[in-house]
């Protein structure tokens, strides 16, 4: 370490990264570091909270980068300190990542937020700040295409897409990651901290743990490049899928009853079962059921599609006239894609009114088994004052197309995503919401252990308590839970990239 090998890693980054605006970025750096606020700083507060209320940072600096050289300073600085590092892009990590009390350096990433065309590489460039709605907004107005990313616009490109990346187009395009062409990272490996490009024809190992082996584990990504694998050409609009003129969305409600509930939840897994392959015609369709506990009343479905899908509104009436039970109230509009993706809309838990929550995944490859069922049931008919529940997601079709191994995604066979949560407010109300999102899912998975140990985890979806053994056992790692197959290979690529471990967390590889 010392200050002879953080230069050195300045310089060598420069040269390894050979584009111009790169080397522009590495130059400033050496002029001039990144914003530095302490504690004291007025903005010290806002920056060391995130999306979770339940984590506030105490690092001892917050450093702003504006450019990759900043992020090269910044990382030389805190290494040859010996300060602890975390990295935050977009700050929706679910779980403590980056305010994790250990971290005496928080580097974040909000002003690296720039998304275009690069015509060198003939792809698009996203930086980390950038948000998924600035994203979409960008790629929209500019060429009318878009990635299959999630469906909250505040999430933060440089976190969602190092993990997997999801969402309303992923049935029909894969995942983000299907979608990586190249990502620039800054590494602090033993030729120094450094920028590096990597993609499949070079430092392939680094770009696959970037395809879904999750975000703060082997350095800080300062860009990210997207373009269709097999998109041929030069212009633009015909490298990344198209975005939808509009979206169709439907929204079903049904009132609260034993009998619906568990009769919907059953026929929605079938469903999913019979129209998740890559291509099915109901690939088009992105439904998520939303169960919740019985005081609320009802339960719900939304299903979203592109409006210019051949037959898109029967396909959504076949879809809701399967799950067997008529519902109290049935709405369906279209609202341009731009607008979709960009309005955060009301009701949206966690962004419009930022609180406390906690989050447990899992993967579904099928249905829930009836016992499964049945624990859900008894569950959400408990009274409580709980506001959580399970969100059943769709996945699978086109995300299916892809080998385990390809990508740093390891579940390839899934159909859905289940999501458990609560939310709440208050400090006093920690407990009670914990015990009850915990005691769920464990019970759920009763007969493994109280995790997935079938089908695994979305490391975007982090939980701790997959690695607390009082709520995991079943002798299974939560490596493993997350990462399957693909395990051994992200510890070589951490081995190679970060053998200091200075990129770590409560989940780190
Ligand atoms: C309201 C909400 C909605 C969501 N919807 C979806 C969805 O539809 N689909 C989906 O797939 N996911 C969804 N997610 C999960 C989301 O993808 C992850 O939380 C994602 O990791 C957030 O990225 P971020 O940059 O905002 O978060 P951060 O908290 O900044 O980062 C998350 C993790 O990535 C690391 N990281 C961040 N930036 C970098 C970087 N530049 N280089 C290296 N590591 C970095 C952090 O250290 C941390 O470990 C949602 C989350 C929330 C809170």
């Amino acid at each position: 370490m010392g200050n002879e090998w953080s230069r050195r890693g300045v310089l060598a980054g420069a040269a390894a990264v050979g584009a111009t605006i790169i080397l522009a970025g590495a130059a400033e750096a050496v002029e001039s570091g990144p914003l530095t606020i302490r504690r004291g700083d007025p903005r010290y507060d806002g920056l060391v909270r995130a999306n979770n209320f339940r984590f506030v940072g105490n690092p001892d600096e917050v450093r702003l980068a504006g450019s990759t050289g900043q992020v090269v300073r910044a990382v030389s600085d805190a290494v040859r300190a010996g300060r602890r590092v975390a990295v935050r892009s977009g700050g929706h990590c679910f779980e403590n990542f980056t305010a994790d009390p250990a971290a005496r350096t928080l580097i974040d990433l909000s002003r690296l937020d720039a998304v275009g065309f690069d015509p060198v590489r003939r792809a698009f460039f996203v930086e980390p700040g950038a948000t998924l709605g600035q994203v979409y907004k960008t790629l929209g107005r500019g060429w009318g295409v878009t990635i299959p990313a999630g469906g909250c616009p505040e999430v933060g490109a440089g976190g969602h897409i190092a993990g997997g990346g999801y969402g309303p187009l992923s049935r029909r395009y894969g995942a983000v990651v299907d979608h990586l062409e190249a990502v620039e990272v800054v590494v602090a490996d033993r030729a120094g901290v450094r920028a590096v490009v990597a993609s499949r024809e070079q430092n392939e190992d680094l770009w696959w743990a970037h395809t879904g082996g999750g975000g703060g584990n082997f350095g800080v990504v300062t860009r990210y490049w997207l373009r269709t694998p097999g998109a041929d050409g030069t212009d633009p609009a015909r490298l990344l899928p198209p975005q939808p003129r509009a979206m169709l969305t439907c929204l079903a409600v049904w009132t609260w009853d034993d009998q619906a509930l568990t009769r919907v939840l059953r026929n929605f897994g079938t469903w999913m079962e019979r129209n998740s392959a890559p291509g099915s015609p109901n690939a088009g369709l992105y439904p998520i059921l939303d169960l919740k506990p019985r005081g609320t009343g009802s339960f719900e479905l939304t299903v979203q599609a592109d409006a210019d899908l051949p037959g898109v509104d029967r396909l959504v009436t076949d879809l809701v006239t399967g799950l067997g039970v008529e519902p109290a109230y049935t709405y369906r509009y279209e609202a341009p894609w731009s607008h979709v993706t960009t309005w955060p809309g009301l009701g949206q838990p966690g962004d419009v009114a930022t609180r406390r929550y906690k989050i447990k995944a899992a993967y579904l490859h099928r249905s829930f088994s009836p016992a499964q069922v049945a624990t859900i049931h008894r569950h959400l008919r408990e009274e409580t004052t709980v506001q959580g529940g399970i969100q059943l997601i769709g996945y699978g079709g086109q995300v299916g197309a892809v080998a385990p191994e390809a990508t740093a995604i390891a579940q390839r066979g899934a159909i859905m995503k289940a999501v458990y949560s609560s939310l709440w407010l208050e400090p006093s109300d920690d407990a009670a919401n914990l015990a009850w999102v915990r005691e769920f899912y464990r019970d759920v998975y009763s007969s493994t252990g109280g995790v997935p140990v079938d089908d695994g985890s979305y490391i975007n979806y982090p939980d701790v308590d997959l690695a607390d053994p009082v709520w995991n056992t079943s002798g299974v790692p939560w490596q493993t839970l997350y990462y399957q197959g693909n395990y051994p290979r992200l510890r070589q690529v951490k081995a190679r990239w970060d053998p200091r471990n200075v990129f770590t967390h409560a989940l780190g590889i």
